[in-house]
């Protein structure tokens, strides 16, 4: 498994050799996932002892690493449930993927994990979000250096988060964005797992692995996630790919991305009916984690909506932050605003009679909400009581 390979001219490279193929486009990891079956996934060991449940390295035999020690052992496996108070009389089945259960809080501990575990010496990312603490948790679990490239205007109180773990911090004056590019193009002494790299990729299709397993011997209809880089949406295909080479699945889901209507460009480019993602003049959103003007795998996001049959929606704000608000009270669970464009398009696709009461839909909750705090959340209905009052006033809520 040490060709990467180009989804869109199909050209290979030994992995190493080359960061983007030569018609731009990102480049994934050759798969040859023809002979697998759900039969070869197990409950993976660790050092000799039982993970106690299963994670991503259920799939070792589809992956470019092995398992490894540590933190990275621990990622994947998380719940998917059905989530009727989610639902619609008219609407699909829903059930949450909730990525908010890995290690450090969100789906990016997937592809970290395999990059920290194939890749020796430092790592670094070029994030100041889920990415970037991620990387510096894993790397502080194996011993490594981390570098982690920080935006100027990273609030401090993300800084504590990250730098919690150790790693070495810069925050970068000047274009964030070309950054990226850098840190790929340059040798700079430490591999860096960017949002689109292979081995990323290669960690992220783990997430529909697992989806597609619950489901087996059929597949749901559709899987709907939001969408920053691509990077994510890239393994969600490649996994689909994957697997329906191996004959595993009944139907190919269609794949749906999400994303805040104050930076869409791959919606735009969708509606536009083009196969190529423009870069946009994006305004700020309560949605950080997929705020990407220009995503370095946008084209390959869209190839995996056309390929599959399905659709990008853009959330508008406000839709967002109540979405955010319905999941914690409705389902139970907390998430980013990020996160929330994923049941807010099921919802919109359902009205749009994309989606109706035959579909299973699942949607990726890609980040847990506890980590960045809910200081918008309304408090005004919080009661004040004296101790003797408790009873009477507990009685009232409740009757
Ligand atoms: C990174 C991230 C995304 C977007 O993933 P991409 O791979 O960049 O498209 C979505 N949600 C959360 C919570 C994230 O951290
Ligand atoms: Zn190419």
């Amino acid at each position: 498994m040490e060709q990467l390979t180009c989804y869109d001219c199909g050209e290979t490279f030994p992995f190493g050799d080359a960061a983007r193929c030569r018609c731009g486009e990102p480049l994934w990891f050759e798969t040859d996932a023809a002979g697998f079956d759900w039969r070869d996934a197990s409950g993976a060991t660790a050092g000799g002892v039982s993970l106690g449940r299963d994670t991503l390295w259920r799939y070792e035999s589809v992956l470019p690493a092995t398992v490894p020690d540590g933190l990275a052992a621990a990622a994947g496996g998380t719940p998917l449930f059905r989530a009727p108070s989610m639902e619609s009389p008219d609407g699909p089945r829903v059930h949450l993927k909730v990525e908010g259960v890995n290690p450090t809080g969100s789906f990016k501990d997937r592809g970290t994990a395999v990059g920290i575990s194939r890749l020796e010496g430092p790592v670094g990312t070029v994030s100041h979000g889920n990415m970037a603490l991620s990387v510096a948790a894993h790397a502080a679990a194996v011993d490594r250096e981390a570098i982690i490239l920080v935006a100027e205007d990273t609030p401090d109180s993300r800084l504590a988060m990250i730098a919690q773990h150790d790693p070495h911090l810069f925050r970068v004056r000047g274009d964030y964005g070309r950054l990226y590019d850098d840190t790929l193009e340059r040798d700079l002494g430490a591999a860096f797992l960017n949002s689109d790299a292979p081995l990323r990729v290669a960690g992220q299709k783990t997430v529909a692995y697992e989806i597609c397993e619950a489901f087996a011997p059929d597949a749901p209809d559709a899987i709907v996630l939001p969408v920053s880089s691509g990077g994510q949406a890239s393994g969600v295909w490649k996994a689909l790919r994957e697997l329906d080479a191996a004959g595993l699945l009944s139907a190919v889901p269609r794949i749906y991305l999400a994303q805040a209507a104050r930076c869409d460009p791959i919606a735009q480019a969708y509606r536009r009916g083009a196969s190529r993602v423009e870069s946009v003049e994006g305004e700020p959103t309560a949605a950080v984690s997929i705020n990407n003007a220009d995503p370095p795998s946008g084209n390959r996001a869209l190839a995996a909506v056309a390929e599959t049959g399905g659709g990008v929606v853009s959330v508008a704000e406000e839709v967002m932050i109540s979405e955010r608000d319905r999941l914690a009270a409705d389902a139970g669970v907390s998430v980013e605003p990020s996160c929330a464009v994923a049941t807010a398009a099921v919802r919109e696709l359902t009205a749009s009679g994309e989606f109706g009461s035959d579909d299973d839909v699942a949607a990726i909750l890609t980040g847990s909400g506890y980590k960045y705090g809910t200081s918008d959340t309304d408090i005004s209905s919080v009661r004040e009581v004296d101790r003797t009052d408790v009873p009477d006033a507990v009685r009232e809520v409740v009757s």
